[in-house]
């Protein structure tokens, strides 16, 4: 399941209060300790309250670079901003790397809080990617999908976050833009890949449609004048003429050397590394993900075995141990609840998780941040079962959602294969990786940790890894009561997890054809066609972002094994998982060198 999240957390004024109180405290101490002090260290507090300031003053910056970004992120200062991704555009931002690059390297990381520290390699590692971006992965060039102004525009019409006359004015000057948008695009591709090209031309001719119908119905709802109206209509007509001239153009491209959606091993270890941003490489995730493949693999079919006889009497086990599997799967998987039921359950299982969490001293949980459970608004429709929606960093008490899509209209056939993948050992997997203690308690800590950097830069890699590590670890403590049938449902669903590594390198570094992926995907992994025909077109269209799952979900099994090793009998894993998402949505590879070194030193 995708997860819709905008991240976190705390408006600069805040963190200056808060890192202010830190530091009299601070300086208290080192008061009573002033005789073996050297001096520096007091200095430092200074020190890091420069950084603060450049950190804050790198946002802004970053903000003005990509308003779009901007105001999805509930930043609203360049609401009427478009990117016009044109090679003025493009150098600026080179220039802006730059720029932020020479600064960080005028800090002394010496002198940098640990917490500083952090910020500044998630900052420098973020200037890095931007530059491999544009000048060395280029999907500028070959992605024409790359390109959709409607995505933001209807951001912007569906949330409420100002006045609808506010944002309809700020839509007014986006659609003016959008001419010169298209304009820019054109003039960008080049050799595109022929299925970007297609998902360009299905998205921005549907995108504009759908646009077309909310904003004249918002039109009418508004109080602005007839002169404004008109104007607005005006220019919504030149975009989407814009609009249509830019899909006749991509449908006449000859484009007889369009590049191949896969990305090629080079670029692929680049990106991994600046996106990703593990200790490991690609290769030794791909390594890893193997060995777990047939970890599980076994593991399902001592389970698989010892269930065979409960629902299959005498019948003789087939031979094929993969075939063993998928029955026993098969048959469990009938077990679910009704279509109109769906939501509902949900809602019923998150106390149920709450407590659990609670009784077995797993993870504080903040009370004061409830999750709201309500049904998947209209504009999200179709692209997720299931997904939180979070506050962002400038609206830190925002509600925090769990959007659950409705079942309401799908024929019978296309509910029961749904609900059968949720079925009801499956549906408490995803409200542990969801809600809680995944996604939603994840947020929860994270938006109590005072930097914007790690809330708007947050890394994919550790939000996702702790969800999948959330529900190995909630098994591991007992909850479904050991039932064979819930640990047999779970290492399914770790095995989709190890796939998509699998899949993603396999297809973008070893030209895995569609037939290799559907038999890893539909064999290997026991899921239905329909569900592995979809998963082949994300891993055509996207690169990278698959193998965050398991990467992420690797490294932190990894270092609580690390800390245990340290710790012995002292380890604890309640505070162990306190601490490690005190940090923040920093990279696994941050926090663990902080943890591992705050551990060396209680030593
Ligand atoms: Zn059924
Ligand atoms: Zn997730």
């Amino acid at each position: 399941m995708t997860t819709k999240r905008n991240h976190l957390h705390l408006l600069p004024e805040i963190i200056y209060s808060v890192m202010k109180k830190a530091f009299t405290f601070l300086s208290i101490i080192l008061l009573m300790n002033a005789c073996n002090t050297p001096p520096a260290t007091t200095d430092n507090t200074e020190y890091n309250k420069n950084f603060d300031d450049y950190k804050n003053r790198f946002v802004e910056q970053m903000w003005a670079m990509y308003p779009m970004w901007a105001t999805e992120t509930g930043y609203h200062k360049y609401d009427s901003l478009l990117e016009i991704n044109n090679a003025d555009y493009r150098n600026h931002i080179i220039q802006f790397v730059n720029q932020h690059l020479d600064s960080l390297q005028s800090f002394d990381s010496t002198k940098l809080s640990d917490l500083n520290k952090m910020d500044a390699a998630i900052i420098n590692n973020f200037l890095q990617l931007n530059k491999f971006n544009i000048e060395e992965l280029k999907a500028w060039q070959w992605n024409p999908s790359s390109y959709n102004a409607s995505g933001n525009i209807s951001y912007m019409l569906s949330e409420n976050y100002e006045p609808l006359e506010n944002r309809i004015r700020n839509i007014g000057k986006k659609l003016e833009q959008v001419p010169a948008y298209y304009q820019a695009a054109k003039e960008n591709i080049q050799n595109p890949s022929p299925e970007h090209l297609q998902l360009a031309i299905e998205q921005n001719k549907g995108g504009f449609e759908s646009l077309q119908t909310t904003l004249k119905d918002s039109l009418g709802e508004s109080t602005l004048s007839t002169d404004e109206k008109t104007n607005i209509v005006t220019y919504l007509n030149k975009a989407i003429a814009a609009v249509e001239d830019y899909v006749s153009f991509l449908k006449n491209l000859k484009n007889e050397n369009g590049r191949s959606f896969r990305l090629g091993s080079e670029l692929y270890a680049k990106k991994f590394n600046l996106e990703i941003e593990s200790s490991y490489s690609y290769e030794q995730i791909y390594d890893s993900a193997m060995q777990r493949k047939n970890y599980l693999h076994i593991q399902m079919a001592t389970i698989a075995t010892k269930l065979w006889s409960k629902y299959f009497g005498n019948t003789p086990l087939p031979e094929d141990t993969l075939a063993l599997i998928s029955k026993v799967i098969d048959t469990i998987s009938t077990n679910h609840v009704k279509p109109d039921e769906f939501q509902t359950t949900i809602e019923k299982q998150i106390p149920e998780l709450e407590k659990f969490v609670t009784d077995h001293n797993l993870i504080y949980l903040d009370p004061s941040k409830p999750l709201k459970v309500r049904k998947e608004p209209a504009y999200m429709a179709g692209v997720a079962g299931a997904s939180i929606s979070a506050p962002g960093p400038y609206d830190k008490n925002g509600n925090t959602y769990y959007n659950v899509g409705s079942l309401a209209g799908w024929d019978a056939q296309r509910a029961e294969s749904y609900l059968r993948e949720y079925n009801n050992y499956t549906l408490q997997i995803l409200n542990i990786h969801e809600a809680v203690p995944g996604h939603y308690t994840q947020l929860v800590y994270s938006n109590n940790s005072p930097s914007i950097i790690k809330a708007i830069l947050g890394n994919g890699a550790m939000v996702e890894g702790w969800a999948v590590y959330g529900e190995l670890m909630m098994l591991e403590n007992g909850y479904g009561n050991n039932e064979p049938e819930m640990w047999l449902m779970y290492y399914k669903w770790n095995l989709r997890t190890v796939c998509n590594t699998l899949l993603d390198v396999s297809v973008h570094t070893r030209n895995m054809t569609h037939d290799e992926a559907m038999h890893l995907l539909t064999k290997e992994a026991f899921q239905q066609n329909a569900e592995a025909e979809g998963k082949w077109r994300r891993v055509m269209l996207t690169n990278v972002q698959l193998t965050s799952y398991y990467t992420g979900f690797k490294e932190i099994c990894d270092l609580r094994e690390e800390c245990k090793k340290i710790q012995g009998n002292k380890f604890d894993l309640k505070k162990f998982h306190e601490k490690f998402l005190s940090f923040g949505s920093a990279p696994v590879k941050l926090i663990r060198a902080q943890m591992l070194s705050d551990l060396k030193q209680q030593k």
